[in-house]
C-alpha cells in the first residue's frame, strides 16, 4: 500500500473517540486518558506509515490504533520494567545488580505500605535517629564501632572525603585511579569532594615508602581503592590495607578503603577468589571502609561507610548527609539482608549469594532440563547443553568467572541478532547474549520461577 494512501485512511481521535473499546476504557479510567491513549496510537502509526514500517492494510487501520491504545489492559505502563536476567553475569549493573531476598522484598512492602519508625524512638515516643537503622548489625557483623549507609558507594566515598580530607591532599597509587561504570571517576570524585589528588607509585608497583614520603602538613587522608572491574597481572604490587593502616596511626593521618563489593563471607565459597572480606580489611587497622550495599552484598542499593566512631560521627554530620541519605525502603531491605547474615543463612537465602555459590552441576541439570523442553516443544531451535563461563559483575572480582552450564539455541532461519532481540521485546523481556554467533541462556541468573515465563516466550517465536 502506498505511503499517502494509508496516510489518508489514518483515522481521527474523534472518529474512534466512540468505539466501545474506548468508552470502555474511558470508565475505568478517565474520558481525557482513554483520549491521550488514543491519541499516541494514531501518531505512533502515523510515523510508522512514514517511516514505512507499517504493513497493514487501510481497512485495518482503525482496528490497529484501537488495540494499541487499549493494550496492557489501557494501563499506563512506567519505563521501569522487570526483565529476565539470562546473562549469567550475576550482579549485572545495567539490569539492576543484586535481586533481594524475598524476606527483604516483605520487609519493604510492609514499610512502604504505611508508617514506620523511620524516625522515632518506639520505647520513648520521641524523635528517633534514621542514620541509627543498620547500625548494630553492622557493627556486629563487621566487627566495627559505628555504620553509616548512604544513597550508594558514590556517594559514601565522596562524603567520607569530603568530611575528612576537605581543602588537604589525598595520597592514592596511580594503580588505584580507577575508573568505574563511567561516571565514577576516582580523581574526579575526590576534586569533587574539595580535595586534591597526590598521586604515588606507578600504574604496577607502589611501595608503603612511596606513600610515606608523598606526606606532608598539607596531606589529609590516605586513601586505597578496590580496582574492580580490572586486575594487573604479571610484575605489579600493592600496599596491603594492614601496612596503610600502620603508616596512617604513625603520621596520625586516617586511612580509608573504598571496598567497592563488600564481601562479608568466605570469597572463595562464592567463587571470587581473593575478594577482600570487609571485617578483615576494618581488622587490618584501615580506620574507615566503604563498600555497596547491591554488590557481593546483595542487598538493595546503597553505600556503607563503617569504622572508627570518632570519623563516622563526624561523617553523619555533615551537611551533605541529608541529601545522601536513604529512605525507609532502603534500610527496610538491607536490614532484612544483614539480617540472614547475622543468622549464618546468606547463602541459603540471599539470591545473588545463592547464585554465585550454585555449583555447576546444579546449574547444567537444570539446563539439561530446560533444553530437553524445548527441543519437545520446538525442535527448530536445536537447544544443547555446552559448557560456558558465568562472571559476577558489578566490579565483582575483575578477571574471575565461574563454570557454567548454557542452552545454547541455533534457529535455521533466525539469525542469533535477530532472535536476541525478538527475546527483547518479549513480554517481560528477556535479555540473553550472543556468542559465536548463537544466542546463548544462562540458568544461573533466571530464577527457577522464571523458567516457565521463558520457555513460553520462546514457543511464541517458534
Ligand atoms: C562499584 C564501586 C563504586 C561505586 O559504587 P556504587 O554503589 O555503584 O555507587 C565505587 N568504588 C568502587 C571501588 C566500586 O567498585
Amino acid at each position: 500500500m502506498p505511503m499517502n494512501g494509508l496516510l489518508r485512511a489514518l483515522p481521527s481521535v474523534h472518529e474512534l473517540l466512540d468505539e466501545p473499546e474506548i468508552l470502555e476504557l474511558a470508565s475505568l479510567t478517565s474520558r481525557d486518558y482513554a483520549r491521550e491513549r488514543l491519541r499516541s496510537a494514531i501518531d505512533e502509526l502515523r510515523s510508522e506509515i512514514l517511516d514505512n514500517a507499517l504493513d497493514v492494510e487501510p481497512e485495518s487501520l482503525a482496528r490497529e490504533a484501537l488495540a494499541r491504545a487499549t493494550s496492557g489492559g489501557g494501563r499506563a505502563r512506567p519505563s521501569l520494567r522487570r526483565v529476565i536476567n539470562a546473562t549469567g553475569v550475576v550482579l549485572h549493573t545495567n539490569l539492576g545488580r543484586a535481586p533481594l531476598s524475598d524476606r527483604s522484598i516483605e520487609a519493604i512492602v510492609s514499610v512502604a505500605r504505611g508508617a514506620s519508625n523511620l524516625e522515632f524512638d518506639i520505647e520513648t515516643g520521641t524523635r528517633g535517629h534514621r542514620d541509627a537503622h543498620c547500625e548494630s548489625m553492622l557493627v556486629d557483623l563487621l566487627g566495627c564501632e559505628a555504620a553509616v549507609v548512604v544513597n550508594n558507594n558514590a556517594a559514601a566515598v565522596l562524603l567520607v572525603l569530603n568530611t575528612l580530607a576537605r581543602g588537604g591532599e589525598v595520597i592514592v597509587s596511580r594503580g588505584e585511579l580507577v575508573e568505574i561504570g563511567g561516571s565514577f571517576r576516582v580523581p574526579e570524585v575526590l576534586e569533587r569532594a574539595g580535595c586534591t589528588l597526590r598521586e604515588v607509585g606507578t600504574t604496577n608497583r607502589t611501595y608503603l615508602a612511596d606513600y610515606e614520603r608523598a606526606i606532608t602538613e598539607s596531606t589529609s587522608l590516605l586513601l586505597r581503592v578496590h580496582p574492580s572491574n580490572y586486575r594487573i597481572v604479571g610484575f605489579a604490587s600493592r600496599v596491603a590495607a594492614g601496612a596503610l593502616a600502620e603508616l596512617g596511626r604513625r603520621s596520625q593521618l586516617p586511612v580509608v578503603d573504598d571496598l567497592g563489593s563488600g564481601c562479608l563471607i568466605d570469597p572463595a565459597a562464592l567463587g571470587v577468589g581473593d575478594e577482600p572480606r570487609a571485617q578483615d580489611v576494618l581488622a587490618d587497622g584501615v580506620d574507615i571502609v566503604t563498600f555497596s550495599g547491591d554488590k557481593l552484598l546483595g542487598g538493595p542499593q546503597c553505600g556503607v561507610i563503617a569504622g572508627r566512631a570518632e570519623y563516622v560521627n563526624r561523617i553523619r554530620r555533615n551537611p551533605l548527609m541529608r541529601a545522601l541519605r536513604v529512605d525507609k525502603m532502603v534500610y527496610a531491605g538491607l536490614g532484612a539482608t544483614l539480617a540472614a547474615y547475622v543468622e549464618g543463612r546468606a547463602e541459603q537465602e540471599v539470591p545473588s549469594i545463592r547464585m554465585l555459590t550454585a555449583s555447576v552441576e546444579s546449574v547444567r541439570a537444570r539446563a539439561v532440563a530446560f533444553a530437553a523442553r524445548l527441543n519437545a516443544a520446538a525442535p527448530e531451535f536445536g537447544a544443547e547443553v555446552l559448557a560456558g563461563r558465568s562472571v559476577p559483575g558489578a566490579g565483582s572480582a575483575p578477571g574471575l568467572d565461574l563454570p557454567t552450564a548454557l542452552v545454547v539455541l541455533d534457529h535455521p532461519s533466525m539469525p542469533a541478532d535477530e532472535l536476541d532481540a525478538r527475546l527483547r521485546a518479549s513480554e517481560p523481556p528477556i535479555v540473553g547474549r550472543i556468542e559465536h554467533d548463537s544466542v546463548v541462556i544462562d540458568l544461573r541468573t533466571v530464577r527457577p520461577d522464571e523458567e516457565g515465563e521463558l520457555l513460553e516466550a520462546l514457543l511464541r517465536l517458534a
